[in-house]
């Protein structure tokens, strides 16, 4: 049994392991985010950058944003080909 994602995703310190804490996140487009991480091990002490990119559609938004254009999980690019030619 894996506990390590019970609640909200950690990201652990690249350094000492222990959980470091997302001090400040800045949107830089609808799909990419950067942010400074800082290691919550006082013996430790390290800080640094992330950056979250979103990849892929799961599920389509029902108020989709026509600037932005994320291709679908491949799977289900599949799925939605084979309904659209039966359909
Ligand atoms: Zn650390």
């Amino acid at each position: 049994m894996t506990t390590q994602f019970r609640n909200k995703p950690r990201i652990p310190c690249p350094h000492c392991g222990e959980t470091a804490g997302i001090r400040k996140s800045q949107g830089l487009t609808p799909v990419y985010r950067e942010a400074v991480i800082e290691c919550r091990n006082p013996e430790c002490g390290w800080r640094g950058k992330i950056s979250i990119e979103i990849t892929h559609t799961i599920t389509p938004s029902d108020m989709p944003n026509p600037t932005v254009a994320l291709p679908l999980v491949p799977r289900l690019r599949e799925l939605a080909m084979a309904q659209a030619t039966t359909g």
